[in-house]
């Protein structure tokens, strides 16, 4: 195979490496983008959770310091009662002073703000005895729920009323507690009553901070409303039986859910426990919007920045990306017309053999590897016979022809990859070969001198009748210390002895086969 031109060094498939780097600087890009993006959605989910724990906590507090301080207010008025119910087992109470009677019935009557009055109803539901006068009122309660309970059913125990309108302190919304009384026989002697008035309840929710769409309510088991915070007109004995939220309260003790309230239709969680063995269930509800307000503000503004970041992130990698492979191409595009000008500066545009340049550097890199490793090089210099005459007859175009076909049979002939033919100036050419001696350069000479002869071209003013070509060899031993030029001109002189010799032939000269020995004719 003929190496006609010694390309340069171009650096292979940096291109497409470059081009991986990209992308994987870009996927790496992206990566850290999404990595971002989702560590911030972690950071703000975790903190959303948080902010449900922080009014969860806050809720059950909350329904647990109230359910301290309304099963406590109870238990006192309660204790009233049963203090009532003792005394009026009390042998000769018909009969002591109306004051002795008060002392011993009400003293353990307790007094709070909201505490109304402690009442003994006789079976009829008349007022018998009231712990706020020494004189009864003249009234009768037996259409109260508490009268009419304690009269038909003896096991009621404690019993919390519906709430209602008081008609001992001008109608003031009032929850009754009540106990029965019964005489000697376990028959019904009574009702001992205490009052606990609903501003009570009313008052201490409003002081709590639930939020603007928060609610603190209580409950009877029944299902009637008994306070609310926030109230409204027609809260109290509400009926919210059938309602989802109260339907969840009943169910167990204590515990917390989410609903829609059926009053205001807002989104709340619930927080809700039973008072004691009352019957009474009390909640807080919080408004799930107010619970995550904050939080989404603070998410708002983190995430906007998050995603600005992300998405300026992304829009770097793809911009780097579009430019990197944008300047791969260019710088690809330039290695390529640099590699192709290289090969053209070398190449003979006739017949695509290296040119003189090329041959000059083949020559010097050829002649000093061969010293380098100690072995001969030969040098064939071929020049057309008669060219100028065959110009003449068959024009400069047929010229050209021939010169393209003599270069093939160098190609055709020489064919050690080492070897370089090269189109030396004109009709002449020149084939350089690495480590062979001289009668191996002869012989290749003679190879191609008959294979230009068997073109046949004919050549009419050749002697042979067609186109024929002389050849010089030289061969020598390389040494370090000297250049290539008596090579060449070894090389010229042996050439035009063949031209002397009559054309159509081959002639040598050399150094000798030994290494370092003198030049020498070689035939
Ligand atoms: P000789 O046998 O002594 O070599 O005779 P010659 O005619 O070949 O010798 P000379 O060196 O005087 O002539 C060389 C001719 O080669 C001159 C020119 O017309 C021809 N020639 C040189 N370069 C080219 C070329 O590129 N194309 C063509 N067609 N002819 C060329
Ligand atoms: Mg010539
Ligand atoms: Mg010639």
């Amino acid at each position: 195979m003929q190496q006609a031109v010694v390309t340069p060094r171009l650096p292979r498939g940096s291109g497409k490496d470059s081009a991986r780097i990209v992308r994987w600087l870009t996927v790496l890009g992206m990566g850290v983008a999404l990595g971002m993006l989702a560590l911030g959605t972690m950071v703000l989910l975790d903190a959303r959770q948080d902010a449900w724990h922080q009014a969860e906590q806050a809720s059950n507090n909350l329904v647990l310091a109230l359910e301290r301080d309304i099963a406590r207010n109870i238990a006192v008025l309660d204790l009233s009662l049963e203090g009532a119910i003792a005394a009026m087992q009390l042998p000769g109470l018909d009969q002591a002073s109306p004051e002795i009677r008060h002392m011993a019935l009400f003293d353990r009557a307790g007094s709070a703000e909201y505490l109304g009055a402690v009442l003994v109803l006789d079976r009829d539901g008349n007022i018998f005895a009231d712990s706020t006068s020494l004189l009864p009122r003249r009234l009768n309660l037996a259409d109260r729920d508490y009268f009419r309970i304690h009269r038909d059913w003896p096991k009621a125990g404690l019993y919390v009323s519906r709430p209602f309108q008081s008609r001992l302190t001008g109608e003031e919304p009032t929850l009754a507690i009540s106990r029965r009384l019964s005489d000697s026989d376990g028959e019904f002697a009574g009702v001992a009553v205490g009052s606990l008035r609903l501003a009570y309840f009313q008052d201490m929710f409003g002081k709590l901070d639930v939020g603007a769409g928060g609610s603190v309510a209580l409950f009877r088991t029944d299902g009637r409303l008994v306070a609310r915070h926030p109230s409204r007109p027609d809260d109290v004995n509400r009926d919210l039986s059938r309602s989802y939220a109260f339907q969840r309260m009943a169910m167990m003790t204590n515990g917390s859910f989410v609903a829609t309230s059926s009053m205001d239709g807002v989104r709340r969680r619930f927080t809700f426990r039973h008072i004691g063995n009352l019957p009474l269930i009390l909640s807080v509800a919080v408004s799930v919007d107010e619970v995550y307000a904050a939080w989404w503000h603070k998410a708002r503004i983190i995430g906007s920045i998050l995603v600005f970041l992300c998405g300026a992130t992304v829009l770097l990698c793809l911009l780097f990306r579009r430019e990197m492979l944008r300047r791969i191409a260019a710088e690809s595009a330039l290695t390529k017309a640099a590699g192709k000008l290289a090969v053209m500066a070398a190449t003979d545009g006739l017949t695509d053999l290296a040119n003189r340049r090329q041959f000059d550097l083949n020559l010097d890199r050829e002649w000093r590897q061969a010293a380098r490793d100690g072995t001969p090089l030969a040098l064939l210099l071929l020049d057309a016979d008669g060219f100028k005459s065959f110009n003449d007859r068959h024009g400069h175009q047929e010229g050209d022809q021939v010169l393209r076909s003599i270069a093939a049979c160098i190609r055709d002939t020489v064919r050690h990859p080492a070897d370089a033919g090269a189109r030396y100036g004109g009709e002449e050419f020149a084939v350089l070969l690495p480590d062979t001696d001289a009668a191996g350069a002869l012989a290749v000479a003679e190879r191609l001198r008959a294979a230009v002869e068997a073109l046949g071209i004919p050549h009419a003013g050749s002697p042979n009748g067609r186109v024929t070509a002389s050849i010089g060899v030289a061969t020598a031993w390389p040494h370090a210390g000297e250049g290539p030029a008596m090579l060449v001109r070894e090389a010229d002189a042996a050439l035009y002895e063949a031209k002397q010799g009559g054309r159509n032939r081959v002639s040598g000269a050399r150094r000798g086969d030994v290494p370092g020995s003198v030049w020498m004719p070689a035939m």
